[in-house]
C-alpha cells in the first residue's frame, strides 16, 4: 500500500482535519499521481455536510478537481508516462458495460459511476478518497491529459467546474447567433462565461447582486443582469436560447428565469441545492420551453474540453491557499466571497 495524507471530515458536518490513510498499490492499468493542486467545488461542501442525504461514508477526503504529475504507472498502462501533467475529475470508474458506458457516457452509467470520493470501488476493496491529499491511484481510463500550456493550479477547476458547464453548452449548441444566460457567477458560472464566449455565443450573466458586474465583462460576458430587478428581467423576456443555472441555492424564482427563454428555449440546471426547486409549469407550457439537467461530462468530453481550453487558453480565476485554510475557505464559499475558485496547494500539506 502507498501512504497518503490529506484533509478529511471524520463525520458529517465536522470540520476537516489532517488525515493519514492508504492508497492501493498500482494495478496493471493504474496511474500513480502526485497531486499538486485540488480545487474546492461547492459540491464538496454539500457532501461533507451530507446536504443531499447520500449517506456517503466517513471519514471523507473530498476533492474532485485534481491536477498533478504522473509519479509511476502500472505495467500495462499505455496512455501516460512518468512526468505527464494529468487531471482527475469527479469519477474514477464506471461499470464499463451498460448502454451509456458503451456510448462513452460514463457520467450517466446506469448502475452509477464510481465517484472520486465517498464511493465504494467496484471490486469492493475500499472507499474512494479524493484530491485534498498528496497522492492518488487511478485507472488510466479515468485520467485526463492537461495541455502543457495550462498551469496546473489554474487548470485544476476545469476538471469539474469546466466540464460541468462545457457539456451542457455543447449539448444545447451554444455558439454564434445564440444568446446564452449564465445564472450564478461562482466557480461553475465563471467557467461557463469563459467557455460560452469562446464558443462564440452572446453571453449574459444573471447574478443576484450588482457586485460582479465589472468582473463579468472581464471574463468575457457581453451583458450583466441583476436578477433581483424584476423590471430588468421583464425587459429581457423571450430573448434567451439557453440558460445554464449554476446556483447552489434553491432560493430562486424559477418562473422569472423560464420567462427569459424564447419559444423552445432551454434552461439547464447544473446547480444542485440542498432543497428542491419549486415552480408551476405554466411558463414552460405557454412557450414550449424545456427544463433540463446535466451532470459533469464523460471522460471523452472532458478531454475534448481540456483540449478546447488549451487551444483558447482558458483557465480558472483562482485563489491558491494552504490545505490548512480549507475550513475558512468553505465559509467564504458559502458567502460567495471568492473570485472565483479556491485551489489547495498540496506542497503546503
Ligand atoms: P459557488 O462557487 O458557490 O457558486 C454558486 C453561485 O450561486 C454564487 O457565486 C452566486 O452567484 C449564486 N448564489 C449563491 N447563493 C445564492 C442565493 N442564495 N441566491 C441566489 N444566488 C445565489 O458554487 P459552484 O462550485 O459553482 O457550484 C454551484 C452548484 O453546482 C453547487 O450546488 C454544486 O453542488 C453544483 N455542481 C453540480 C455539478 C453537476 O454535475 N451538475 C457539478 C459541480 C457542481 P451570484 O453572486 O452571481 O448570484
Ligand atoms: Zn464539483
Ligand atoms: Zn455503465
Amino acid at each position: 500500500m502507498i501512504k497518503a495524507k490529506g484533509y478529511a471530515s471524520l463525520k458529517a458536518k465536522a470540520p476537516l482535519t489532517p488525515f493519514s490513510f492508504e492508497r492501493r498499490d498500482p494495478k496493471d492499468h493504474d496511474v500513480v499521481i502526485d497531486i499538486k493542486f485540488c480545487g474546492i467545488c461547492h459540491s464538496d461542501i454539500h457532501m461533507v455536510r451530507d446536504e443531499w442525504g447520500f449517506a456517503s461514508p466517513f471519514p471523507m477526503v473530498p476533492g474532485h478537481e485534481i491536477a498533478g504529475v504522473v509519479r509511476a504507472v502500472g505495467p500495462k498502462v499505455t496512455k501516460y508516462k512518468v512526468g505527464d501533467h494529468v487531471g482527475v475529475g469527479c469519477m474514477v470508474d464506471s461499470c464499463r458495460e451498460c448502454a451509456h458506458c458503451e456510448q462513452d457516457l460514463e457520467n450517466y452509467c446506469i448502475p452509477g459511476n464510481t465517484g472520486t470520493y465517498g464511493a465504494m470501488e467496484r471490486d469492493g476493496s475500499a472507499v474512494t478518497q479524493g484530491g485534498y491529499s498528496d497522492i492518488i491511484v487511478v485507472n488510466e481510463d479515468f485520467v485526463l491529459r492537461i495541455p502543457d500550456n495550462l498551469p496546473l493550479d489554474k487548470a485544476a477547476p476545469l476538471l469539474c467546474a469546466g466540464i460541468t458547464t462545457y457539456s451542457p453548452l455543447r449539448h444545447w449548441n451554444a455558439g454564434p447567433g445564440k444568446k446564452v444566460g449564465v445564472l450564478g457567477l461562482g466557480g461553475l458560472g465563471h467557467m461557463a462565461v469563459k467557455i460560452a464566449s469562446a464558443m462564440g455565443a452572446h453571453v449574459v450573466v444573471l447574478s443576484h447582486s450588482e457586485k460582479k458586474r465589472e468582473d463579468a465583462k472581464k471574463l468575457g460576458a457581453h451583458e450583466f443582469v441583476v436578477t433581483k430587478d424584476a423590471e430588468v428581467l421583464k425587459q429581457n423576456g423571450l430573448s434567451f436560447d439557453l440558460i445554464i443555472n449554476t446556483v447552489s441555492s434553491a432560493d430562486l424564482d424559477m418562473a422569472s428565469f423560464f420567462n427569459l427563454l424564447k419559444l423552445d428555449g432551454t434552461l439547464v440546471s447544473v446547480g444542485a441545492p440542498d432543497k428542491p426547486l419549486t415552480f408551476h409549469p405554466f411558463p414552460l407550457i405557454m412557450m414550449r420551453r424545456n427544463y433540463a439537467g446535466s451532470v459533469i461530462g464523460s471522460i471523452k468530453e472532458t478531454q475534448e474540453m481540456l483540449d478546447f481550453c488549451g487551444k483558447h487558453n482558458i483557465t480558472s480565476e483562482i485563489e491558491v491557499i494552504s490545505p490548512k485554510q480549507v475550513n475558512e475557505a468553505y465559509e467564504r464559499v458559502l458567502k460567495s466571497d471568492i473570485r472565483y475558485r479556491f485551489v489547495l496547494d498540496m506542497s503546503q500539506l
